[in-house]
């Protein structure tokens, strides 16, 4: 099959999103031809928005519209804690909660052997930055419970041991080769609740 290149050109850029084959980037294309002009206009402004008006923050890494972000600015979280998490949509899923009071640390990924990604890839000396500026006391390791989130979480304890922090995992409750954002708010509480010195 050959399309006109407008389209086709469409169909490669959907298929080129993650989870998406073949079948339906050509769905999605041909339902944007379907769609009309200032819904295509509202999409692809969302689209070139979401790269020009959103940053890290300088503090949490996490993305942000402001800087530092509104929960690094907010003065009512516990300054002891830190929440380790891989990915800025794993915030959203501990915010949703309401059981986590303190701040957080994004590091943007996992450490993964396989797939090249090491420590310097990921927002790690942004955090060792924090625990010598910050009133840090506790860690918490809350990174996916699959092998690279395990690996992130065993180097993290390893790396962070001459500050002689209170270093934790969440653990309990978590599926396995799961993902964070995925679970649901109970059993996100209960792996808090459940968590365990690493060091
Ligand atoms: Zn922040």
């Amino acid at each position: 099959m050959y399309y006109p290149e407008p389209i086709s050109k469409l169909i490669d850029a959907f298929g080129r999103l993650p989870g998406v084959g073949p079948k339906t980037a050509a769905r999605l294309a041909f339902h944007v031809l379907r769609m009309r002009e200032e819904e295509v206009m509202d999409f692809a402004k969302a689209l070139v928005n979401v790269k020009r008006n959103l940053h890290y923050c300088s503090v949490c890494c996490n993305i942000t519209d402001i800087d530092p972000c509104r929960i690094c600015q907010d003065k009512k979280r516990d300054a002891s804690l830190i929440c380790v998490v891989q990915e800025s949509k794993d915030v959203v899923a501990m915010e949703r909660t309401k059981e986590f009071n303190g701040y957080y640390h994004v590091l943007q990924g996992a450490i993964s052997p396989i797939e090249g990604v090491g420590p310097d890839e990921i927002r790690v000396a942004e955090l060792l930055r924090r625990l010598s500026d910050e009133q840090v006391q506790e860690l918490i390791l809350a990174t996916n419970p699959n092998i690279e989130g395990e690996a992130t979480a065993m180097y993290l304890s390893r790396l962070v041991k001459p500050f002689g922090l209170r270093v934790t995992r969440i653990a309990h409750g978590l599926p396995v080769g799961g993902d964070l954002e995925y679970a649901d708010e109970v059993t996100l509480t209960k792996a808090l609740e459940g968590r365990r010195e690493l060091n």
